[in-house]
């Protein structure tokens, strides 16, 4: 039998996730302790407030074992928040702002000033050969740095970074589950072998 993919439940919009996961077939367990985290097979951070889901992963004693996850190499998808918990550098982070880190990359929280705080677009994704993907971005971080390790998977008209992946990990600055983009889940899935 397979594990389900966890999704990271403590904050944000985990909710849109397991719907995603649901859409393309592949069951899901939304994770709030170390014994859920233990049952899955992958996870997904989701969307919402990374200092929040910083704060919160520490209180619910999840925080080092997601990082020994990271390093033992589950499969984690992050989206935006999500993404900036698995970078291993911030910029604009709040005192004492902490990531799980294992993406070796930079990222600048809240990067598209007021009036670009949220906007869609269509993007080239890497491995998505059957069309663009539509992209909304919500006070979206933007890759400033990509390091040997990672490798840039989307990229917005002007060149900014939105999407990279290492090894286990893929992260994106946009939401694909709030737009019923599912093909990056799916992506996800392939990459997870679930
Ligand atoms: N600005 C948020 C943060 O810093 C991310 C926004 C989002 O996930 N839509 O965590």
């Amino acid at each position: 039998m397979t594990l389900p993919i966890g999704v990271l439940a403590l904050q944000g919009d985990f909710r849109e996730h397991a719907a995603a996961l649901d859409r393309i077939g592949v069951s899901s367990l939304k994770v709030r302790t170390l014994q859920e985290l233990e049952s899955v097979s992958a996870l997904i951070i989701p969307g919402g407030e990374s200092t929040v889901i910083h704060k919160l992963s520490v209180a619910y004693g999840l925080f080092q074992p997601i990082k020994a996850k990271i390093k033992a190499g589950l499969p984690i998808f992050g989206t935006c928040a999500g993404l900036i918990m698995l970078s291993d550098e911030i910029i604009d982070g709040i005192s004492g702002q902490e990531t799980f880190g294992g993406l070796d990359v930079t990222v600048q929280r809240n990067a598209f000033g007021h009036q670009l705080d949220s906007f869609e677009v269509d993007l080239d994704f890497e491995g998505i050969t059957d069309g663009q993907v539509h992209a909304a971005f919500i006070r979206a971080p933007l890759i400033t740095r990509v390091g040997a390790a990672a490798s840039v998977v989307a990229q917005l008209p002007n060149g900014g970074v939105v999407g990279v992946q290492q090894e286990n990990l893929l992260g994106i600055s946009f939401h694909p589950e709030v737009t019923g983009e599912d093909r990056i889940h799916a992506l996800f899935a392939k990459l997870a072998k679930v």
